[in-house]
C-alpha cells in the first residue's frame, strides 16, 4: 500500500503516519525527518536544507525530488510506504507519478488531514519532538510518560527551531501557496480521502483505518 499524507504543518501527518507504518508494517519516510538527520550529521545536503527550513520555506524541488526517489527505489519499500511530507509541491507530486507510472504502480490514496489554522498554532507551540528517533509529542495533548522524555527510546525532547510562532506562519502561508494545490490533484487521481484531523488522536486513526481498509 503506497500512501501521501496531506495537511497543514502541525495538522498530525507524522503522528498518523508512524502509526500507520507500525499497523501495516510499512516504512514512515519523512521528508523532513531526512533533512534534520542530515542537518545533524552535517552533511552536504543538510548544509543545502537549513537555510530553508529556518526560514519556513521550501527546500527545493531539484534537491527533495532526487532524495525522495532514490529512498522510495529501496527494498524496504517494496510492499509500499507511508510519505509525510512529500510532496508538497506540484511538481513533486508529478515526479512522484511519472516514477510510479513507469513501474506500472500508482498511489492507493492520498489522506488529507484537515485542520483549520487556529488550530495548527495551538499544536505547533506545544509540539516536542524526539531527536534521535523521530517520536512526536505535544505538552498537552499527547504526553509523554515522562516530562520531556521519549517514550521509545529515552532520548530528552527539543522544541523543533523551525516550530517558533513567526515561523509557524510563514509555513502556514507556504503551505496554503504551494501545497494546498495537491487537494486537488489527487483528488482528480481518484485517491483523495478526507480526514477530520481536529478529533482526538485515536479517532483520527480509527477513521484512517478504516479508509485505509477499503480494498
Ligand atoms: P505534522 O507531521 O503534520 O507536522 P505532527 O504529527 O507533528 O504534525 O503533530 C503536530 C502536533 O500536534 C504534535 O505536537 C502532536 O502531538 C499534536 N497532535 C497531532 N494530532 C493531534 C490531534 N488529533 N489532537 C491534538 N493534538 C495532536
Ligand atoms: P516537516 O518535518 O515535514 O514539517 O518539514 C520540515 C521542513 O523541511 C519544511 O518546513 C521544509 O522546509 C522542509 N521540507 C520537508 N519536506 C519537504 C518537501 N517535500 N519539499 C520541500 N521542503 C520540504
Amino acid at each position: 500500500m503506497k500512501i501521501v499524507m496531506l495537511g497543514a504543518p502541525g495538522a498530525g501527518k507524522g503522528t498518523q503516519a508512524i502509526k500507520i507504518a507500525d499497523k501495516y508494517d510499512i516504512p514512515h519516510i519523512s521528508t523532513g525527518d531526512i533533512f534534520r538527520a542530515n542537518i545533524k550529521g552535517g552533511t552536504e545536503l543538510g548544509q543545502k536544507a537549513k537555510s530553508y527550513i529556518d526560514k519556513g520555506e521550501l527546500v527545493p524541488d531539484e534537491v527533495t525530488i532526487g532524495m525522495l526517489l532514490d529512498r522510495i527505489a529501496q527494498d524496504d519499500c517494496k510492499n509500499g510506504y507511508v510519505l509525510d511530507g512529500f510532496p508538497r509541491t506540484i511538481p513533486q507530486a508529478e515526479s512522484l507519478t511519472e516514477a510510479l507510472k513507469s513501474q506500472g504502480d500508482r498511489i492507493d490514496f492520498a489522506l488529507n488531514i484537515d485542520v483549520p489554522d487556529e488550530a495548527i498554532i495551538k499544536r505547533m507551540s506545544g509540539r516536542r519532538a524526539c531527536p534521535k528517533c523521530g517520536a512526536t509529542y505535544h505538552i498537552v495533548y499527547a504526553a509523554p510518560k515522562t516530562e520531556n522524555i521519549c517514550d521509545k527510546c529515552g532520548t530528552e525532547l527539543i522544541i523543533r527551531s523551525d516550530d517558533k510562532p513567526e515561523t509557524v506562519k510563514d509555513r502556514l502561508n507556504v503551505y496554503h501557496q504551494q501545497t494546498e494545490p495537491l487537494i486537488a490533484y489527487y483528488k482528480a487521481a481518484g485517491v483523495l480521502r478526507e480526514v477530520d484531523g481536529t478529533q482526538e488522536l485515536p479517532k483520527v486513526f480509527e477513521d484512517v483505518v478504516a479508509i485505509l481498509s477499503e480494498n
